[in-house]
């Protein structure tokens, strides 16, 4: 095998091609690479038409698509996807993720033609089933946080996370409060709420945390004032706690006269015990690809609706539905609406119906069991390894994620790093590393409710397995890994700062020459 110019290996050779082994090699070569004009995977008949419709508009050059049998195509995406850990190979307990097992259930009714074959721009009256979709799990959502108004669209956390801001900047700003201009977020915050606050022109005031990892009340109070717009705040937190005080936070926050952001990332630990709005709180994303079981990380695109409070109720960007008549509208326009519209058409309606199929197939009490099963799973975690793993936090116990930090490798010669990196030659994904930030070396890991007590019992296993050979001094084990992976150590900075996003066609050679 030989690379291209780009570094690339080149396609896995043409007849005659000396024996490599390269249908084994991870290198998976490109489509363009393993395919070539003079095949196609369909046959279709000569076209005898010599009027054209398209105006002029006719390509002059050929398209130069490669051309796969079926096969060749199928066993490309096969092999592309073997490439990777994913919650379907394996235990995946990257904490603040929340990947848990998409039911098959989900997938099956998503693939419903009433679903999957509809177009956003089909006539209403064609697609109340849909709008009928989107309505009761906007009802769920709305139940299960007691709040007064959600918008489906937003197509992440984060994205959700600056809806839910921008209506707030927008309340403020109808309401005379412009000169807001401060938003709070704690330490421990998920690094995607200083960048919203941020990105939407406030200034960034951190607030502490105390020694125990919750978010300190009095901070909270001595930081707040007239300039103070709101407070970005994640509960249960990114420590895995609960804040204790989370109401008397909101109540200090209303009495300043401002609002109260919540990171919702984290719902998969009190959904269906806890209604955030019984909390005081204004605005919340709710990820439904974390907490609905909705595929993501490369399985699928996110979902982020934002609940709103009374309040903010009015800010709510469109579309939404609403009942009209004996049927539903979908409102796509309303008169001086602050935000318009935040994304094409009505948002990632697949999600939708995996996510509600997630909520009718447990029912309210289920989501209820399923939280604290998560809170049960990360519990036991946290039981079996705390005496060889330090917890940083050890006053509370733990809300769906157990935290330990990287004490345990002191003049080990492993980092963290290297220590999540040997997880995967043991077959699991690693937890999630250094973050939150309060907390030096961090390990989070979040099992979720959908792992077995025998999954449990042999991550537990491996993690002290691991550390025990960590501190006899076996550092090339940790340092080398990972050694079963089909990628070792990448440069991730370099391939983030310098992608290569395109592909040059390699000279083939002339047919005569083999
Ligand atoms: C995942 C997560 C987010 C962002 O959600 P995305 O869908 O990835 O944009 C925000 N906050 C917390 C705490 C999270 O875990």
């Amino acid at each position: 095998m030989s690379m291209n110019t780009q570094g690339r290996p080149t396609g896995t050779g043409s007849a005659g091609a000396a024996a490599t082994g390269s249908a084994l090699l991870p290198n998976e070569p490109l489509l363009f690479e393993i395919g070539d004009t003079d095949h196609s995977g369909v046959d279709l008949p000569d076209v005898d038409l010599d009027v054209s419709f398209l105006g002029g508009f006719e390509r002059q050059t050929p398209l130069d698509l490669a051309g796969l049998t079926e096969p060749e195509a199928m066993r490309h995406y096969v092999r592309l996807s073997r490439l990777n850990h994913s919650i379907d190979s394996g235990m995946y307990p990257l904490g603040s993720c929340t990947m848990k097992h998409n039911p098959r259930l989900n997938e099956k009714i998503a693939r419903l033609p009433g679903f999957s074959d509809i177009h956003p721009l089909q006539p209403i009256s064609t697609v109340q089933g849909a709008l009928e979709l989107m309505n009761q799990l906007s009802h769920w959502l709305l139940t299960l946080t007691n709040t007064a108004a959600v918008a489906l669209s937003p197509k992440a956390g984060a994205h959700g996370e600056l809806l839910g801001m921008m209506a707030i900047k927008a309340a403020q700003e109808a309401a005379g409060q412009a000169h807001r201009t401060v938003v709070l977020v704690p330490e421990s915050a998920h690094g995607t709420n200083p960048a919203t606050a941020a990105f939407l022109g406030y200034t960034v005031k951190p607030v502490p945390a105390k020694a125990d990892g919750t978010v300190d009340v009095e901070a909270v109070k001595a930081a707040l004032s007239s300039e103070v717009a709101a407070i970005m705040l994640t509960n249960p937190n990114t420590c895995g706690l609960f804040e204790p005080q989370v109401i008397e936070i909101a109540q200090a926050v209303h009495d300043a006269g401002a609002f109260f952001y919540c990171d919702g990332a984290n719902f998969n630990a009190i959904m269906g015990v806890v209604r955030p709005g019984d909390l005081g709180i204004d605005a919340m994303h709710i990820n439904l690809h974390k907490t609905f079981s909705t595929p993501h990380g490369g399985g699928g695109p996110g979902a982020g609706p934002v609940v709103l409070s009374e309040a903010l109720a009015p800010f709510a960007p469109v579309p939404f539905v609403r009942r009209a008549g004996s049927g539903l509208e979908l409102v796509e326009h309303v008169e001086g609406s602050a935000l318009g519209r935040v994304t094409a058409f009505h948002g990632q309606m697949g999600m939708y119906v995996r996510a509600f199929t997630y909520m009718l197939s447990h029912g309210g009490d289920g989501l209820a069991q399923a939280a604290e099963d998560a809170v049960l799973n990360a519990n036991y975690v946290k039981a079996r390894l705390d005496h060889i793993f330090s917890v940083p936090f050890p006053d509370y116990p733990t809300m769906h994620e157990a935290l330990f930090d990287d004490s345990f490798l002191r003049d080990t010669g492993v980092s963290t790093l290297d220590f999540a990196k040997a997880l995967i030659d043991e077959g699991f994904h690693p937890m999630t590393m250094y973050f939150p930030l309060v907390v030096h070396g961090a390990m989070l890991i979040e099992p979720t409710e959908s792992e077995s007590k025998q999954t449990l019992d042999r991550f537990c296993d491996v993690m002290a397995e691991l550390a025990q050979d960590a501190t006899n001094g076996n550092k090339e084990r940790f340092t080398a890994a990972p050694m079963r992976a089909p990628r070792r150590r990448l440069d991730e900075t370099r391939a983030a700062r310098q992608p290569v996003l395109t592909w040059e066609k390699p000279n083939r050679l002339p047919k005569a020459a083999e």
